[in-house]
């Protein structure tokens, strides 16, 4: 498979969030969200063996969390899908973050799948795939990630249409930030103040998690592989 990156950190932007963690990166997305910080995994990396990716990740850590995500990881199904079957049978958490525009009927149902729903301003609106809903179980995630009232009313407005908190473990509505960000380590780089994203939350009386990407407040907003 082609792989970008495989790291240890810090989770960043789950309910796993703030947990140590190992992140497999793979390389290429098929979309262009306008607020993406993963734009340097759209080409290049390096082809690795799936023993390879396994060695990696029980070098880095024997037991625990690991992350598949990219990139969007299911563009490499074939390969994904039997990794993520071996570090399961090792013992490992394995979460999957993916866009919401693949299919997840073949990802093993005891994976945690965070699924992203793609909002008006992302650039990306529509793509999130409907029938993906069927697949999502008590252990999963929905992320939207919202750079303005638009996108929270349209990701408010899909929550209680599909019933998505009583479907998954978490709804995450998270404030988008900025690509560029650099410098402080702080709210000042979130396009959706995160204290009016938690007001209109409270007044909508939503059973939702806001979510902040917690690496970006724990290390400078632009370094990667953290
Ligand atoms: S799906 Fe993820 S990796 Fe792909 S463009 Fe959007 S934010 Fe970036």
């Amino acid at each position: 498979m082609q792989v970008t990156e495989i790291y240890r950190s810090i989770q960043g932007e789950s309910s796993y969030a703030g947990l140590p963690c190992v992140f497999v990166r793979l390389t290429g997305c098929n979309l262009r969200c306008a607020w993406c910080d993963s734009e340097y995994t759209f080409s290049g990396g390096r082809k690795m063996r799936l023993e390879e990716v396994e060695g990696e990740v029980l070098r880095l850590s024997p037991s625990g969390l690991v992350e598949i995500t990219g990139g969007e990881p299911l563009l490499q199904e074939r390969e994904a899908v039997p990794l993520m079957e071996r570090l399961l049978a090792l013992g490992y958490t394995v979460l999957l973050e993916t866009s919401g525009e693949r299919p997840l009927e073949r990802v093993p149902s005891q994976v945690v799948k965070i699924v992203d729903v793609k909002c008006p301003h992302s650039g990306e609106f529509g793509t999130f795939r409907e029938p993906n809903l069927g697949a999502l179980g008590p252990q999963d995630e929905t992320k939207f990630v919202l750079a303005d009232r638009a996108d929270y009313e349209f990701a408010r407005d899909f929550t209680r249409r599909h019933e998505l908190a009583a479907r998954v473990r978490s709804v995450i509505f998270s404030p988008a930030f900025r690509k560029d960000a650099s410098g402080a380590r702080d709210s000042s780089h979130c396009l959706l103040d995160p204290q009016q994203l938690a007001q209109w939350i409270l007044e909508d009386g939503l059973e939702v998690r806001l979510g902040l990407q917690i690496h970006k407040f724990i290390w400078e907003p632009s370094v990667k592989g953290v």
